[in-house]
């Protein structure tokens, strides 16, 4: 049986790889070489309006800052540092229950594991009973390796025991219960995180990568990057308006309103741009801990939903991981269409009481009226209703990563190249290929427009 518990318990606050304002800009690295800046770029006492210019390749010990702790930042971090260049690499992110992002797990009984708080619960938890049955991937359910680059990084990842198989039935239930097995005749291999579901993919990248190039990487996290300052010696981070770091080339590895907000002060005019032309759907997540469903076709593991106006997938964590039911209740997951996410839109970080509950109750009447699902309909053990104001990238740009390099600003995550994992670690390879290729100091995806993501791509993400 797959165990749940990541190898070591998720490092917190006053862990290592938590450190405060220990940017590779204390004491490590060399000094930039700032070329004089240009025409209305003055040279300020510090600030430099408009952000810093320079020329000439990245120093060999340049500081990358990379922001954003999902796919895309650990797999830029992981290709900066594994070339071998002298880079030295922070990486951000404002995770509370750990980094990933998107690769995400709500979980019981993993010590330091606060991601069950917020749980609508009848009874008390149990947490350490708990333990191995509680848990609820509640973003990305699963991903499939299509190009040969993304390839051999899942089989390193398999290799190191980040993931493993999900050889469970998945299809597609429409609104006359026809059920297709998903991803036709020779479908592609279904790859889920092997310790601590979908996040502990993530955990695992980023241990990889404290073990392996401490003092070269550094992790600050959870640590929110809410503002950034163009000096004449880099770009100055700063969270809760301390300054947690000074670099020679920014990573924006995040998207959304957050992402639009750093950058638009740094004068990265284009890539502003780029940014603010995206456009994200929302969509409510319900992780409910059910009691005696049965499912036709006989135990499906997960579905996407066709035709149905509430929800666009199911999924059993339970029988994903092989756990034992819990007095025979499964963990489920459902994600509601986007189009019910744009009806029902609130401010994600409060959502209200009453909405919560109504989105649940909306959601579990379209569960149990699917086509193929029986079950008593009873007030579930356990539920969280939460919503994913940003959930997936509605365009994209095709290209993937951007560069404005006189700037020493880039952006890599999953809408560069479409909506899922895959794209997201491509997105980042590239973007630290880009950063260390010599040859080519020059912009890249900024005159480009963004265009809309095909009808191939599901609610949840585009799948092969
Ligand atoms: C509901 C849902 C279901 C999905 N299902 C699937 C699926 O089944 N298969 C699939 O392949 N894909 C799926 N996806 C998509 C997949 O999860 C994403 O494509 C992928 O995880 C994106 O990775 P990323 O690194 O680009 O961005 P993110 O995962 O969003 O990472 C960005 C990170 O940056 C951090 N951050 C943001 N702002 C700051 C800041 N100012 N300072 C510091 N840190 C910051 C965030 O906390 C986050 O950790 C799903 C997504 C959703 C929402």
């Amino acid at each position: 049986m797959p165990d749940l518990q990541p190898p070591r318990p998720p490092r917190g606050r006053g862990g290592r790889g938590t450190g405060r304002g220990r940017g590779p800009s204390q004491g490590q690295g060399r000094p930039p070489t700032p070329t004089p800046a240009r025409e209305g770029q003055g040279q300020g006492q510090g600030a430099v309006a408009g952000g810093p210019a320079w020329s000439g390749p990245l120093p060999e010990a340049g500081r990358v800052a990379v922001v954003g702790g999902g796919v895309a930042g650990l797999c830029c971090a992981q290709a900066l540092l594994e070339a071998q260049a002298g880079v030295k690499c922070t990486l951000f992110d404002t995770g509370e229950n750990g980094a990933g992002g998107r690769m995400a797990t709500r979980r019981g009984g993993v010590p330091g594991d606060r991601s069950l708080n917020g749980f609508n619960h009848s009874e008390p938890w149990r947490p350490h009973d708990g333990l191995n049955t509680l848990v609820f991937d509640h973003a990305c359910q699963f991903f499939t390796a299509r190009a040969p680059r993304f390839q051999r990084a899942v089989e390193d990842w398999r290799a190191h025991g980040l993931v493993r198989e999900w050889p469970g039935t998945v299809g597609s239930l429409d609104g006359g219960g026809r059920w297709a097995p998903w991803g036709g005749d020779h479908p592609p291999t279904k790859w889920v995180g092997k310790h601590g579901g979908m996040r502990g993919v993530a955990e695992g990248l980023l241990e990889r990568l404290e073990a392996q190039y401490a003092p070269d990487f550094e992790a600050q996290r959870p640590c929110w990057v809410n503002r950034v300052k163009g000096r004449k010696d880099g770009w100055e981070l700063f969270a809760k308006g301390r300054s947690v770091g000074t670099f020679d080339f920014l990573v924006i590895a995040h998207n959304g309103k957050c992402a639009n907000r750093l950058v638009k002060p740094t004068g990265a005019a284009k890539t502003f741009r780029q940014l603010r032309s995206l456009k994200l759907s929302a969509i409510w997540a319900l992780m409910v801990e059910l009691e005696g469903v049965d499912l036709l076709p006989e135990g499906f593991e997960g579905a996407f939903l066709e035709d149905d106006a509430t929800l666009s997938w199911v999924g059993n964590n339970t029988a994903k991981y092989g756990l034992g039911a819990r007095d025979g209740r499964c963990c489920w997951t459902l994600f509601s269409t986007a189009a019910y996410g744009r009806r029902n839109k609130v401010p994600q970080e409060a959502v209200p009481e009453d909405v919560a509950r109504r989105v649940k109750d909306e959601m579990l009447a379209a569960f149990y009226a699917l086509p193929g699902v029986r079950g008593p309909a009873r007030e579930p053990a356990a539920w969280r209703a939460q919503l994913w104001g940003a959930a997936l990238p509605l365009n994209t740009l095709g290209e993937p990563c951007t560069m404005e390099w006189e700037k020493r600003l880039g952006v890599c995550g999953d809408w560069l190249l479409g909506s899922g994992v895959q794209d997201a670690a491509l997105s980042g390879f590239a973007m630290a290929e880009r950063i260390l290729d010599r040859n080519a100091l020059e912009n890249a995806g900024l005159d480009r427009k963004l265009r809309p993501l095909e009808s191939g791509a599901t609610a949840i993400g585009s799948f092969p």
